[in-house]
């Protein structure tokens, strides 16, 4: 397919959801010449967001480290010697005074992640208990606690679970590569389950691990093309910790990252593109394309579950020179 015949113009066709993308039609946007690819999708986004807005979340650890699964560019692998201690559940005291300061700090959500493979009974109960305790402080509430069974995302949605993280991390060919402890199926299933419990959806995919260009229009593909777009698409990128198998994978081209998020904010017109992990090795310039290409949220506070993230500070401070405001509301179709 030529640049000429890649997806456009921004007619209702094209800032509608779809669902049958093509890998073709994901490969011309993303070699469309940038500016091309970025009038695009700013295009798209100003037609479907406030421009200016920037939703915000803080992404808390309620479970550190000792995880089962082999996820090849997780610190918190019982599998890696990455330095990351083993931590049991947190009490649910402590996680609502860290949900009231992100209150305090300006997040609209606030999202509890734990270590597992897939949670036990006993453990569910006591991350419900924190979802309604967190609800109840006026915080949209989001989870990501590995996979989950019908039953348990029901168990999540009535404690008032509003968002469930679970990525698919990259292309069904590179996913292989990257986790043997459990299939992309088994992902696509509790996304299902998730979906099937009202829940919103919060998905997406981490870029800079090795894989191809191709894999990135696959992750895309099979994001754009389930039966509705997550609410969230969080993009990361890669960071590379020691004692990961990824520890020493070269770095992606930054112009890379911003054409991926470019072309998940055409293939989803009406979800939120996070800029999620790897924000604390991008300059302000790179963070303020990633912005024109259409993200339209971070993850605000210091860390984010194991790894570093800008200081509150240095991000209000480029808030404010971009003159972007937080969003209340994320706006859901
Ligand atoms: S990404 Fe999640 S499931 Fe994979 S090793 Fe890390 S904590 Fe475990």
């Amino acid at each position: 397919m030529s640049i000429v015949e890649a997806p456009w113009p921004a007619d209702e066709s094209t800032v509608a959801p779809r669902h049958n993308w093509t890998r073709e039609e994901l490969r011309a946007l993303f070699g469309l010449p940038l500016s091309e690819l970025m009038f695009r999708a700013q295009s798209i986004h100003r037609r479907n967001f406030d421009p200016a807005e920037v939703q915000i979340s803080t992404l808390f650890s309620i479970k550190t480290g000792g995880c089962p699964e082999d996820c090849a560019y997780c610190p918190q692998s019982a599998k890696y010697d990455t330095g990351t201690r083993a931590e049991k559940l947190m009490p649910i005291d402590a996680v609502l005074t860290e949900a009231r300061a992100a209150r305090e700090a300006g997040a609209s959500r606030f999202c509890m992640g734990a270590a597992w493979r897939s949670p036990r009974a006993r453990e569910l109960a006591q991350a419900c208990a924190m979802i309604e305790g967190v609800k109840a402080l006026g915080l949209e509430t989001c989870a990501t606690l590995g996979m989950l069974t019908a039953q348990q995302a029901r168990e999540l949605k009535t404690a008032g679970l509003d968002y469930y993280n679970h990525n698919l991390d990259s292309s069904p060919e590179f996913y292989r590569e990257i986790i043997t402890t459990r299939t992309f199926q088994d992902r696509l299933d509790t996304l299902a389950h998730v979906r099937a419990a009202g829940i919103h959806v919060c998905c997406g995919g981490i870029v800079g691990m090795g894989e191809t260009r191709e894999d990135r229009v696959g992750m895309i593909e099979t994001l754009a093309n389930l039966p509705e777009h997550p609410e969230s698409v969080p993009i990361n990128m890669l960071v590379r910790v020691p004692g990961t198998p990824l520890a020493d994978i070269p770095p992606l081209d930054p112009l890379e990252f911003v054409r991926t998020i470019a072309v998940a904010r055409i293939a989803m017109p009406r979800s939120v593109v996070r800029l999620s992990a790897g924000r604390e090795d991008m300059s302000d310039e790179m963070q303020a394309l990633c912005f024109l290409a259409g993200a339209n949220s971070i993850f605000y506070g210091p860390k984010l579950l194991t790894t570093s993230n800008p200081a509150r500070d240095s991000d209000q401070a480029l808030m404010d020179r971009l003159g972007l405001t937080p969003m209340k509301t994320e706006q859901i179709r």
